[in-house]
């Protein structure tokens, strides 16, 4: 059974963190994040969200995602 998701940026429900129209917004999000990451390696999601301004949801939204598993 798909889990039912409100998208963390404009609410409507989807079966992701991030509805499919809010998607290239959360990869713009996400590539901010990952520049962070890159120089800040050891960065907590609150280090992240001072620094960098992302909404602290969409953060979470973005780990949910399996996004930062990519980067080691
Ligand atoms: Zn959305």
């Amino acid at each position: 059974m798909l889990k039912q998701y409100n998208c963390i940026i404009c609410g409507h429900v989807s079966n992701q963190p991030f509805c499919h129209g809010c998607m290239s917004k959360a990869k713009q999000y996400y590539e901010t994040i990952l520049e962070f990451i890159k120089v800040n390696p050891d960065a907590t999601v609150m280090e992240i969200y001072n620094s960098t301004s992302v909404p602290l949801g969409v953060i979470r939204g973005i780990i949910q995602m399996g996004w930062m598993e990519q980067s080691n």
